[in-house]
């Protein structure tokens, strides 16, 4: 089977509608789900269901079986993921699967980010178990930023501390697209993809493309770090979450976040979905 992890999560939901689109069959598909209350809609599809959380080892020796290609959707408990992930690659090894395609962070090892620490320490697990492996290297989903337009248009502002850097950002579906093609293709293998978008952008820019879709004055305020913590913490952000989006921005102003290898392209051809589409659909809801 092709099998996707985190398959009730956005990226997740979006690579299986990406395969059946490319006419894979449903029963040809599992998706691994640790709630299959929120599956419901997968399983009315044919899609096959595997119930496992990445938290409890025990749940995923049904996960996998021997020849799955298997899409590992990293989680998203930042500072719990190495036990789980840990738990997730011990499962996929004792079942022999064929292929375990895992989606890190852009940069790799080099990655010079707080939140890159968890998908390094995974690479290395990979490694280290032999498997059959692609690396998906994501760099930042556009939808990141548009998830908080209401903020910034309540304001008037793109509040950040990143200074003029740039970032290549692409649409959660252009990353769902590549895992789907790496599914469903052969000469992957042993691969690491640095994927980004086609056109890095600053926050500057980001904040005048609101502005033009919107007929409003929308400015970028570029605070020092310590403001922009104040800022996250105002809006209720958790201390430790706070201060990871923190040294975000102080990579992205370091330009970490900026490359644009031209590898998610190539891989869906086709062009990354421009910024400026992505907020136009979220203006639109
Ligand atoms: P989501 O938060 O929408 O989805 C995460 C998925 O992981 C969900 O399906 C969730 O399950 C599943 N998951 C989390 N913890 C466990 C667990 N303990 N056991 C089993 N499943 C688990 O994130 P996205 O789909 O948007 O992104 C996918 C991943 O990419 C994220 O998890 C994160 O690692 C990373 N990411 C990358 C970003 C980028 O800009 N490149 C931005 C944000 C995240 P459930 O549906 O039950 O909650």
């Amino acid at each position: 089977s092709i099998v996707v992890t985190g398959a009730t999560g956005q990226l997740g939901r979006l690579v299986i509608a990406d395969l059946l689109a490319r006419g894979t069959a449903p029963a040809e598909i599992a998706a691994v789900v640790r709630d299959a209350g929120k599956a419901a809609d997968l399983a009315a599809s044919g899609v096959e269901l595997r119930e496992a959380d990445y938290s409890r080892p025990e749940t995923l020796k049904d996960a996998f079986r021997a020849g799955d290609r298997v899409l590992f959707v990293s989680g998203n408990e930042v500072g719990l993921r190495i036990p789980q992930h840990t738990a997730v690659v011990e499962a996929a090894t004792a079942a022999q699967v064929a292929l375990i395609v895992y989606t890190g962070i852009l940069g790799g090892p080099d990655a010079d980010l707080i939140l890159a620490e968890e998908h390094k320490a995974t690479e290395k697990l990979i490694l280290a178990s032999k498997l059959p492996h692609v690396f998906l290297r994501n760099g930042w989903y556009t939808e990141v930023y548009t998830q908080s337009l209401g903020t910034v248009l309540e304001h008037g502002a793109v509040v950040g501390a990143a200074g003029d850097g740039r970032i290549a950002s692409a649409a959660r579906a252009d990353y769902a697209a590549a895992a789907a093609a790496v599914l469903t293709s052969e000469g992957h293998e042993g691969r690491a993809y640095e994927l980004s978008g086609d056109v890095a952008w600053s926050l500057a820019e980001y904040a005048a493309v609101v502005g033009e879709l919107t007929g409003r004055e929308i400015a970028y305020r570029n605070v020092s770090p310590q403001e922009y913590l104040a800022v996250l913490l105002g809006a209720g952000l958790p201390e430790d979450f706070a201060a990871v989006l923190v040294d975000v921005d102080r990579a992205i102003g370091q330009g970490l976040l900026a490359g644009t290898s031209g590898d998610l392209a190539r891989l869906i051809g086709r062009p990354t979905t421009p910024v400026r589409e992505t907020v136009a659909a979220a203006l639109k809801g």
